[in-house]
């Protein structure tokens, strides 16, 4: 698809309508697709990775009945035939790996440990609570336990042959556990997404530079780093690049032939934005936004080649953020996650958002979504509440790390008085 010819009435730098944020996700949803190949990983490196394959369990899990609890294990049929207080035979054990060979018969039980097989003849577990033992008999009341009880089914956590987890998954914690139950020693996964980024601008100094008069150190790329890092993306940090169209150009063919996805900070705010513009045209198909967002309302989307435009040579997805530090992390998680995520073969999921109360009134213009940085607190009645940290610049990254959470403030939304139900999206979960 041609992104330039996509852009909803905007022309390259001039935009009399600011883009609409869920447009803008639109637009790049279509234009975005899984481009990561399968490899086959050991287990263990499989944590954080995007499953390439459907894994169907080949047994049950559990592989075999059994107990719950610590007790007595004993044909529940017996509870049906009334009497109270029941006495059984305690006629051996069975512990967890250490099965009972023999099968338990009517007037029987078998002293059973949590996670042992449920011996042949036996349905039900008696907690070891619930029952008095002299010598080799226990007495308990049968109106206290039905039958089934504290037994855990073969396959009542996943079937032979059922689902286990599905392709597009990124594999958690839980997972890689879930993956060793079945017995499962490798799966397949895509390949790591690839992605190269360089900050822009003649101000920026390098950590470990001096600090030049009227320079800035470039935040952008240390962000940029751990947000991909956090995402288990392989990061290539081509650092800083002057604003001259030579090295720009250089630059961005460059990171084009090396990566999947480009990302650069900097130069497409209004003033840069033509020049950039004028630049990519020949190697690029590339759209200059201005989105009806706060912040981050300059970003450049398109497709980037390392040689000649809509050649046969693979491009690269290009997003050009902002260069305001606040703007590059808001951009990237309302924007750039979700392509990311869809191109490294991943299901993308919504980032988790909730309501909650503003304890401060928030002017609010309609006609843009605003992404405040909050301070979200639970009270002790369990209330959710939050409040916008103290500075709200695009450029305090400070403002970031003091807070918890996005404030989303919906495009038509007005004013929010104190008390007013918000949006929150939490940073954990999402970062
Ligand atoms: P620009 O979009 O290039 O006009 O940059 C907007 C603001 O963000 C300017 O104040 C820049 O100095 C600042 N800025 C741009 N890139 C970075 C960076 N990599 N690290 C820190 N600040 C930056
Ligand atoms: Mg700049």
């Amino acid at each position: 698809m041609k992104i330039s010819n996509d852009m909803s009435g905007q022309s390259a730098t001039s935009a009399p309508n600011p883009l609409p944020v869920e447009t803008a996700r639109a637009i790049i949803g279509r234009a975005v697709s899984r481009v990561a190949t399968a490899e086959r990983v050991a287990l263990r490196a499989a944590l954080d990775r995007v499953l390439a394959e459907d894994i169907v369990s080949p047994i049950d899990v559990p592989a075999h009945d059994n107990a719950a609890m610590d007790g007595y294990a004993f044909d529940g049929a017996t509870l049906a035939q009334g009497g109270a207080p029941l006495t059984l035979a305690v006629a051996g054990q069975a512990r967890a790996g250490h099965p009972y060979s023999q099968t338990c018969g009517a007037g029987e039980c078998v002293r059973i440990m949590t996670g042992a097989p449920m011996p042949d003849g036996c349905d039900t577990v008696v907690p070891q609570e619930l029952v008095t033992r002299v010598d080799e008999a226990v007495t308990f009341d049968a109106h206290r336990i039905e039958r089934g009880a504290n037994c855990r089914r073969a396959g009542e956590d996943i079937a032979r042959g059922g689902a286990a987890l599905e392709a597009g998954r990124v594999v958690r914690a839980s997972d890689l556990g879930l993956l060793a139950s079945l017995g499962v020693a490798e799966v397949a996964v895509r390949r790591r997404l690839r992605v190269a980024f360089f900050s822009t601008g003649d101000e920026l100094r390098s950590v470990g530079e001096p600090l030049d008069a009227g320079c800035v150190y470039d935040s952008n790329r240390y962000t940029l780093h751990a947000m991909l890092a956090r995402m288990n993306i392989d990061a290539l940090d081509l650092g800083v690049v002057r604003d001259e169209p030579d090295a720009l150009e250089a630059a961005l063919r460059a990171a084009a032939a090396s990566a999947d996805v480009v990302l650069t900070s900097g130069g497409v705010s209004v003033g840069d934005a033509d020049f950039t513009a004028r630049m990519t045209s020949t190697f690029g198909d590339v759209a200059f936004w201005q989105l009806a967002m706060r912040p981050g309302r300059p970003l450049a989307f398109g497709r980037l080649w390392p040689g000649e435009r809509g050649s046969n040579q693979p491009s690269a997805v290009f997003f050009g953020l902002p260069g305001n530090p606040v703007a590059v992390m808001v951009t990237f998680y309302q924007l750039v996650r979700e392509a990311l995520l869809t191109m490294s073969g991943a299901t993308a999921s919504a980032p988790l958002q909730f309501a909650a109360a503003s304890r401060v009134p928030i002017k609010k213009r309609p006609g843009r979504t605003e992404f405040l940085r909050g301070v979200a607190t639970r009270d002790a009645a369990g209330h959710w509440s939050v409040a916008p940290t103290r500075s709200q610049g695009s450029g305090v990254l400070s403002s970031m790390s003091e807070a918890n959470c996005f404030i989303v403030l919906d495009h038509d939304r007005a004013d929010v008085a104190a008390g007013d139900a918000v949006e929150i999206m939490p940073f954990d979960g999402l970062i």
